[in-house]
Protein backbone atom coordinates (compact mmCIF):
# COMPACT_ATOMS: atom_id res chain seq x y z
CA UNK A 1 0.00 0.00 0.00
CA UNK A 2 1.31 3.34 -1.01
CA UNK A 3 1.11 5.92 1.65
CA UNK A 4 -1.57 8.49 1.32
CA UNK A 5 0.75 11.21 0.85
CA UNK A 6 2.79 9.21 -2.48
CA UNK A 7 -1.05 8.34 -3.22
CA UNK A 8 -2.26 12.08 -3.58
CA UNK A 9 0.93 13.23 -5.73
CA UNK A 10 0.66 10.96 -8.25
CA UNK A 11 -2.93 11.53 -8.38
CA UNK A 12 -2.40 15.15 -8.74
CA UNK A 13 -0.18 14.78 -11.63
CA UNK A 14 -2.94 12.11 -13.11
CA UNK A 15 -5.47 15.07 -12.95
CA UNK A 16 -2.89 17.74 -14.48
CA UNK A 17 -2.58 15.22 -17.50
CA UNK A 18 -6.50 14.87 -17.76
CA UNK A 19 -6.47 18.89 -18.12
CA UNK A 20 -4.01 19.51 -20.36
CA UNK A 21 -5.68 16.65 -22.43
CA UNK A 22 -8.98 18.78 -21.72
CA UNK A 23 -7.27 21.94 -23.20
CA UNK A 24 -8.78 24.71 -20.93
CA UNK A 25 -8.06 25.14 -17.17
CA UNK A 26 -11.23 23.94 -14.95
CA UNK A 27 -12.92 26.77 -13.06
CA UNK A 28 -14.43 25.94 -9.50
CA UNK A 29 -16.09 29.19 -7.50
CA UNK A 30 -15.52 28.59 -4.13
CA UNK A 31 -18.57 31.32 -2.20
CA UNK A 32 -18.28 31.97 1.13
CA UNK A 33 -20.49 34.03 3.59
CA UNK A 34 -18.10 33.78 6.77
CA UNK A 35 -14.51 35.00 7.86
CA UNK A 36 -13.81 31.74 10.14
CA UNK A 37 -10.76 31.11 10.87
CA UNK A 38 -10.74 27.43 10.12
CA UNK A 39 -12.36 28.04 6.87
CA UNK A 40 -10.68 30.85 5.58
CA UNK A 41 -7.67 28.46 6.17
CA UNK A 42 -9.31 25.38 4.18
CA UNK A 43 -9.98 27.75 1.06
CA UNK A 44 -6.69 28.79 1.36
CA UNK A 45 -5.33 25.14 0.78
CA UNK A 46 -8.01 24.42 -1.62
CA UNK A 47 -6.92 27.43 -3.88
CA UNK A 48 -3.59 26.28 -3.92
CA UNK A 49 -4.30 22.57 -4.58
CA UNK A 50 -6.81 23.38 -7.66
CA UNK A 51 -3.74 25.67 -8.86
CA UNK A 52 -1.15 23.06 -8.74
CA UNK A 53 -3.07 20.61 -10.77
CA UNK A 54 -3.50 23.97 -13.71
CA UNK A 55 -7.12 24.48 -12.73
CA UNK A 56 -8.66 27.89 -11.71
CA UNK A 57 -10.10 28.76 -8.39
CA UNK A 58 -12.47 31.99 -8.15
CA UNK A 59 -13.20 33.04 -4.63
CA UNK A 60 -16.46 34.76 -4.08
CA UNK A 61 -16.27 36.14 -0.24
CA UNK A 62 -19.62 37.72 0.17
CA UNK A 63 -20.19 39.49 3.40
CA UNK A 64 -22.23 37.94 6.79
CA UNK A 65 -24.49 40.39 6.51
CA UNK A 66 -25.90 38.78 2.75
CA UNK A 67 -29.58 37.02 3.40
CA UNK A 68 -30.48 34.05 2.43
CA UNK A 69 -32.36 34.74 -0.89
CA UNK A 70 -29.07 36.92 -2.03
CA UNK A 71 -27.06 33.71 -1.53
CA UNK A 72 -29.66 31.62 -3.18
CA UNK A 73 -29.62 34.35 -6.00
CA UNK A 74 -26.11 34.09 -6.80
CA UNK A 75 -26.19 30.61 -6.40
CA UNK A 76 -28.93 30.46 -9.08
CA UNK A 77 -26.29 32.95 -11.36
CA UNK A 78 -23.47 30.53 -10.94
CA UNK A 79 -25.63 27.17 -11.82
CA UNK A 80 -26.43 29.46 -14.98
CA UNK A 81 -22.43 30.88 -15.40
CA UNK A 82 -21.10 28.65 -18.27
CA UNK A 83 -17.75 30.01 -17.64
CA UNK A 84 -17.52 27.73 -14.15
CA UNK A 85 -17.60 23.87 -14.23
CA UNK A 86 -18.16 23.58 -10.12
CA UNK A 87 -18.55 25.13 -7.02
CA UNK A 88 -19.03 25.19 -3.24
CA UNK A 89 -20.63 26.92 -0.73
CA UNK A 90 -18.22 27.05 1.99
CA UNK A 91 -19.38 25.96 4.89
CA UNK A 92 -20.34 27.24 8.14
CA UNK A 93 -22.70 29.33 7.26
CA UNK A 94 -24.64 32.39 8.74
CA UNK A 95 -27.60 30.86 11.22
CA UNK A 96 -29.79 33.02 9.38
CA UNK A 97 -29.26 31.10 5.99
CA UNK A 98 -30.61 27.48 6.37
CA UNK A 99 -27.73 25.04 5.03
CA UNK A 100 -30.42 22.53 3.62
CA UNK A 101 -31.90 24.79 1.48
CA UNK A 102 -28.48 26.39 0.03
CA UNK A 103 -27.03 22.58 -0.46
CA UNK A 104 -30.14 21.51 -1.82
CA UNK A 105 -29.85 24.89 -4.85
CA UNK A 106 -26.65 24.02 -5.94
CA UNK A 107 -27.26 22.61 -9.92
CA UNK A 108 -26.11 18.74 -9.21
CA UNK A 109 -23.92 18.62 -12.53
CA UNK A 110 -21.97 21.36 -10.32
CA UNK A 111 -22.56 20.37 -6.76
CA UNK A 112 -18.68 19.21 -6.44
CA UNK A 113 -18.81 18.60 -2.49
CA UNK A 114 -21.50 16.07 -3.24
CA UNK A 115 -24.54 17.49 -0.65
CA UNK A 116 -27.23 17.79 -2.82
CA UNK A 117 -29.03 14.85 -2.66
CA UNK A 118 -29.27 15.20 -6.34
CA UNK A 119 -25.41 15.51 -6.94
CA UNK A 120 -23.61 13.47 -9.77
CA UNK A 121 -20.71 13.99 -7.00
CA UNK A 122 -19.66 11.94 -3.85
CA UNK A 123 -19.14 13.71 -0.51
CA UNK A 124 -15.50 14.42 -0.36
CA UNK A 125 -14.16 12.96 2.38
CA UNK A 126 -16.12 9.65 2.05
CA UNK A 127 -15.07 9.36 -1.57
CA UNK A 128 -12.02 10.61 -1.13
CA UNK A 129 -11.00 7.47 1.50
CA UNK A 130 -13.13 5.03 -0.81
CA UNK A 131 -10.78 6.33 -4.03
CA UNK A 132 -8.07 5.31 -2.04
CA UNK A 133 -9.22 1.75 -1.09
CA UNK A 134 -10.01 1.27 -4.58
CA UNK A 135 -7.11 2.52 -6.35
CA UNK A 136 -5.14 0.49 -4.16
CA UNK A 137 -7.73 -2.85 -4.80
CA UNK A 138 -9.06 -3.05 -1.52
CA UNK A 139 -12.00 -5.77 -1.47
CA UNK A 140 -14.88 -4.45 0.14
CA UNK A 141 -17.40 -7.39 -0.84
CA UNK A 142 -18.53 -9.71 2.17
CA UNK A 143 -16.04 -7.75 4.42
CA UNK A 144 -16.96 -5.72 8.04
CA UNK A 145 -17.02 -2.07 8.26
CA UNK A 146 -17.36 0.44 11.18
CA UNK A 147 -18.46 3.86 10.82
CA UNK A 148 -18.32 5.58 14.23
CA UNK A 149 -20.18 8.83 14.02
CA UNK A 150 -23.30 9.40 12.08
CA UNK A 151 -22.93 13.12 10.61
CA UNK A 152 -24.25 14.14 7.20
CA UNK A 153 -21.11 14.92 5.73
CA UNK A 154 -19.45 12.14 6.67
CA UNK A 155 -20.64 9.10 8.63
CA UNK A 156 -24.22 9.10 6.94
CA UNK A 157 -22.63 8.91 3.47
CA UNK A 158 -19.43 6.60 4.16
CA UNK A 159 -21.64 4.02 5.60
CA UNK A 160 -24.30 4.35 2.04
CA UNK A 161 -20.98 3.98 -0.28
CA UNK A 162 -19.31 0.89 1.82
CA UNK A 163 -23.00 -0.46 1.59
CA UNK A 164 -22.94 0.06 -2.23
CA UNK A 165 -19.71 -1.63 -2.04
CA UNK A 166 -21.21 -4.84 -0.43
CA UNK A 167 -20.23 -4.42 2.93
CA UNK A 168 -21.75 -5.43 6.01
CA UNK A 169 -21.82 -1.96 7.78
CA UNK A 170 -22.74 -0.73 11.45
CA UNK A 171 -22.84 2.88 12.41
CA UNK A 172 -21.99 3.58 15.88
CA UNK A 173 -23.03 6.68 17.15
CA UNK A 174 -22.81 8.34 20.46
CA UNK A 175 -25.92 6.50 22.03
CA UNK A 176 -24.01 3.56 21.32
CA UNK A 177 -22.90 1.87 24.71
CA UNK A 178 -19.01 1.30 24.49
CA UNK A 179 -19.03 -2.42 25.52
CA UNK A 180 -20.69 -2.60 22.09
CA UNK A 181 -18.70 -0.50 20.25
CA UNK A 182 -15.81 -2.47 21.55
CA UNK A 183 -17.50 -5.51 20.34
CA UNK A 184 -18.05 -4.03 16.46
CA UNK A 185 -14.59 -2.61 16.56
CA UNK A 186 -13.02 -6.17 17.46
CA UNK A 187 -14.71 -7.59 14.46
CA UNK A 188 -14.53 -4.51 11.82
CA UNK A 189 -12.22 -5.37 8.80
CA UNK A 190 -12.38 -1.64 7.72
CA UNK A 191 -13.32 1.24 10.74
CA UNK A 192 -13.50 4.73 9.74
CA UNK A 193 -13.50 7.12 12.97
CA UNK A 194 -15.57 10.39 12.44
CA UNK A 195 -16.16 11.59 16.10
CA UNK A 196 -13.95 14.82 16.51
CA UNK A 197 -12.55 13.48 19.92
CA UNK A 198 -8.58 12.77 20.36
CA UNK A 199 -7.70 9.74 21.32
CA UNK A 200 -11.26 8.33 20.90
CA UNK A 201 -10.33 4.97 19.81
CA UNK A 202 -7.25 3.91 22.01
CA UNK A 203 -4.85 0.96 22.35
CA UNK A 204 -7.72 -0.47 25.48
CA UNK A 205 -9.69 -1.40 22.31
CA UNK A 206 -9.04 -5.16 20.60
CA UNK A 207 -8.84 -5.71 16.65
CA UNK A 208 -8.62 -7.38 14.08
CA UNK A 209 -4.64 -7.44 13.36
CA UNK A 210 -5.32 -7.39 9.53
CA UNK A 211 -7.65 -4.63 10.11
CA UNK A 212 -8.38 -1.05 8.47
CA UNK A 213 -7.92 2.35 10.06
CA UNK A 214 -9.32 5.74 8.82
CA UNK A 215 -8.85 8.43 11.10
CA UNK A 216 -10.81 11.55 10.12
CA UNK A 217 -10.93 13.00 13.36
CA UNK A 218 -8.94 16.74 13.71
CA UNK A 219 -8.74 18.32 16.64
CA UNK A 220 -5.96 20.09 19.02
CA UNK A 221 -4.66 18.12 21.64
CA UNK A 222 -3.65 20.34 25.02
CA UNK A 223 -0.24 21.16 23.45
CA UNK A 224 -2.40 22.54 20.45
CA UNK A 225 -0.84 20.09 18.17
CA UNK A 226 -3.26 18.43 15.48
CA UNK A 227 -4.49 15.39 16.69
CA UNK A 228 -7.37 12.59 15.38
CA UNK A 229 -9.72 10.47 16.87
CA UNK A 230 -6.98 7.54 17.22
CA UNK A 231 -4.39 6.53 19.15
CA UNK A 232 -1.16 6.75 17.02
CA UNK A 233 0.61 3.38 16.20
CA UNK A 234 -2.69 1.32 16.88
CA UNK A 235 -1.94 -2.74 16.35
CA UNK A 236 -3.86 -3.16 12.97
CA UNK A 237 -2.94 -3.72 9.24
CA UNK A 238 -3.15 0.38 8.31
CA UNK A 239 -4.09 3.16 10.37
CA UNK A 240 -4.27 6.89 8.10
CA UNK A 241 -2.18 9.17 10.11
CA UNK A 242 -3.24 13.00 11.55
CA UNK A 243 -2.38 14.95 9.60
CA UNK A 244 -1.26 14.18 6.63
CA UNK A 245 -4.27 11.07 5.93
CA UNK A 246 -7.82 11.74 5.56
CA UNK A 247 -7.56 15.36 5.03
CA UNK A 248 -5.66 14.98 2.52
CA UNK A 249 -7.92 12.39 0.56
CA UNK A 250 -10.52 14.73 1.37
CA UNK A 251 -8.89 17.42 -0.63
CA UNK A 252 -8.06 15.02 -3.43
CA UNK A 253 -11.50 14.24 -3.65
CA UNK A 254 -12.78 17.64 -4.56
CA UNK A 255 -9.82 18.22 -7.18
CA UNK A 256 -11.49 14.94 -8.88
CA UNK A 257 -15.21 15.73 -8.88
CA UNK A 258 -13.52 19.21 -10.38
CA UNK A 259 -11.96 17.50 -13.08
CA UNK A 260 -15.09 15.02 -13.93
CA UNK A 261 -17.07 17.63 -13.46
CA UNK A 262 -15.27 19.83 -16.28
CA UNK A 263 -14.50 16.44 -18.45
CA UNK A 264 -18.55 15.29 -17.88
CA UNK A 265 -20.62 18.57 -18.34
CA UNK A 266 -18.48 21.58 -19.06
CA UNK A 267 -18.27 24.02 -21.96
P1 LIG B 1 -20.10 15.73 14.00
O1 LIG B 1 -19.79 16.43 15.27
O2 LIG B 1 -21.14 16.23 13.08
O3 LIG B 1 -20.46 14.20 14.34
C1 LIG B 1 -19.79 13.47 15.33
C2 LIG B 1 -20.41 12.11 15.42
O4 LIG B 1 -19.74 11.40 16.45
C3 LIG B 1 -21.90 12.15 15.78
O5 LIG B 1 -22.63 11.30 14.93
C4 LIG B 1 -21.93 11.64 17.23
O6 LIG B 1 -23.07 10.87 17.55
C5 LIG B 1 -20.70 10.73 17.23
N1 LIG B 1 -20.23 10.51 18.60
C6 LIG B 1 -20.03 11.45 19.55
N2 LIG B 1 -19.65 10.83 20.71
C7 LIG B 1 -19.63 9.50 20.45
C8 LIG B 1 -19.35 8.36 21.22
N3 LIG B 1 -19.02 8.47 22.51
N4 LIG B 1 -19.43 7.14 20.64
C9 LIG B 1 -19.76 7.01 19.35
N5 LIG B 1 -20.05 8.07 18.54
C10 LIG B 1 -19.99 9.29 19.10
O7 LIG B 1 -18.72 15.57 13.29
P2 LIG B 1 -18.24 15.39 11.74
O8 LIG B 1 -18.65 14.07 11.21
O9 LIG B 1 -18.56 16.61 10.99
O10 LIG B 1 -16.68 15.37 12.01
C11 LIG B 1 -16.06 14.41 12.83
C12 LIG B 1 -14.59 14.76 12.96
O11 LIG B 1 -13.99 14.70 11.68
C13 LIG B 1 -14.30 16.18 13.47
O12 LIG B 1 -13.11 16.13 14.23
C14 LIG B 1 -14.09 16.98 12.20
O13 LIG B 1 -13.26 18.10 12.41
C15 LIG B 1 -13.39 15.95 11.35
N6 LIG B 1 -13.55 16.15 9.90
C16 LIG B 1 -12.43 15.98 9.15
C17 LIG B 1 -12.47 16.07 7.79
C18 LIG B 1 -11.22 15.85 7.03
O14 LIG B 1 -11.13 16.28 5.89
N7 LIG B 1 -10.23 15.17 7.61
C19 LIG B 1 -13.71 16.37 7.08
C20 LIG B 1 -14.87 16.46 7.95
C21 LIG B 1 -14.77 16.35 9.30
P3 LIG B 1 -24.56 11.52 17.60
O15 LIG B 1 -25.02 11.61 16.19
O16 LIG B 1 -25.33 10.53 18.41
O17 LIG B 1 -24.42 12.86 18.27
Amino acid sequence: MTTIKEYVTIKKEELAKRILKLGRKPVIKIIQVNDDYASNTYIKGKIKDVEEIGALAILEKLPITTSEDELLAIIEKTNLDKEVDGFIVQLPLPKHISEEKVKQAVDPKKDLDGFNVLSKFKSATPNGILTFLDDNNYKFEGKNALVIGRSNIVGKPMAKYLLEKNMTVTVAHSKTPNDELRFFVKNADLIIVAVGKANFVDKTYEFKNNAYIFDVGINRNENNKLVGDCEKDLPVAFQSPVPGGVGLLTRLALLINLVEASEKYGL
